[in-house]
């Protein structure tokens, strides 16, 4: 293995094939992130390492919305078009069922058909395997190496249940909700705290009803004067669109050209990424520490004692808790970080 940053010979080709933008080379270097086995990580971990000065310039959007709202059809609608002006689009997709099923929802082939064919597009499913939190931190990962490949936008797709949404929009710039004005959709994700996530919200297939299309969004308007903005220097839009009619696209994005340039001239881009890096940093110490607790041999054992007492109402979760954090040091041994 080679030393922490310094990338092995093999892996030389990979990071310079990444850098010419060269899609084989990136799908190997994401399938490499994607790896559990220890020596790949620690190669991926590398190859990020040298990757990293060269990231940070596209412009990072995340969509998410119920399944069927469109989200597919609206991604390749607005990938074309952005293609169209002369831009290349990565896709990458979080998707809390794939860790379940193993399926994904960019797994099916047929979905994004025009834009997957297109050469200025690189589209990936999410990773199949891994929690959801795993699965965020490939994405999180396979995006840096989507702007080191020089991708000026990548879009990160989620499917709506509230986790995946919140862990999306720590890793984008901009986050689109997808609606549709029927089915209480528009409570549902209130309701959920969707909505203060989102920077534009957008309802798809207004051609079925368009004036069902427009009550929706003026509904929505009003409901968003009620919440407090993400950002004390935007108010999100409420736009509609048809995907599969490819109107609304250019609307759309000219919205999240907006919603850069405010955050641009407040300076808050910088910040933001900074604070979700920072985020992202203390969610996998979080998350590290928990499962090196729980795996730590003394910790084991009582965790099945104290798990049981507390269900029986033997003891109190704060005396449980309090005393599977007082074990002595040694049940921490393999706390080392190495
Ligand atoms: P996803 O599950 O959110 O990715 O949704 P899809 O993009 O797969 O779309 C679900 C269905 O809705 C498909 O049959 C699409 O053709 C259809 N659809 C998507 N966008 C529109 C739209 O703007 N108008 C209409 N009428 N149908 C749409």
């Amino acid at each position: 293995m080679s030393a922490p940053g310094v990338a092995g010979e093999t892996d030389r080709a990979l990071i310079d094939g990444v850098l010419a933008g060269e899609r084989r080379a990136l799908a190997k270097a994401i399938t490499l992130i994607e790896s559990t086995r220890p020596d790949h990580q620690a190669r991926a971990q590398d190859l990020l390492a040298a990757l990293l000065p060269r990231t940070g310039s596209a412009i990072r959007v995340g969509i998410s919305g119920v399944p069927g709202v469109g989200k597919s059809s609206f991604i390749e609608a607005l990938g074309l078009h952005l293609i169209a002006q002369g831009r290349n689009v990565a896709v990458l997709a979080v998707d809390p069922s794939s860790s379940v099923s193993g399926g994904s929802i960019l797994g099916d082939k047929t979905r994004m058909e025009r834009l997957s064919q297109n050469a200025a597009a690189f589209i990936r499913p999410s990773p199949s395997s891994g929690s959801l939190g795993g699965v965020a931190e490939k994405t999180r990962e396979a995006l840096l190496l989507c702007e080191a490949a020089g991708f000026d936008v990548v879009i990160v797709e989620t499917v709506g249940v509230g986790q995946s949404e919140t862990a999306v929009a720590g890793m984008t710039d901009v986050f689109v909700l997808l609606q549709l004005s029927n089915a209480g959709d528009d409570l549902q994700a209130i309701k959920k705290g969707i909505v203060e996530l989102a920077d534009i919200i957008v309802f798809n297939k207004s051609d079925i009803d368009s004036p069902a299309t427009d009550l929706a969004a003026a509904q929505m308007r009003t409901a968003l004067t009620m919440l407090r903005p993400a950002s004390k220097h935007w108010q999100p839009p409420v736009l509609k669109a048809s995907a599969t009619r490819s109107e609304g696209i250019a609307e759309f994005w000219q919205s999240i050209e907006a919603h850069r340039a405010a955050l641009d001239q407040a300076g808050e881009l910088p910040a933001k990424r900074r604070r979700q890096a920072l985020d992202w940093m203390w969610q996998l110490i979080d998350s590290g520490l928990r499962s090196r607790f729980r795996d730590s041999p003394g910790v084991r054992d009582a965790i099945v004692e104290l798990t049981a007492a507390v269900e029986s109402g033997a003891t109190t979760p704060v005396a449980a808790a309090m005393r599977l954090l007082d074990l002595p040091a040694h049940a921490y041994d393999n706390l080392k970080f190495d």
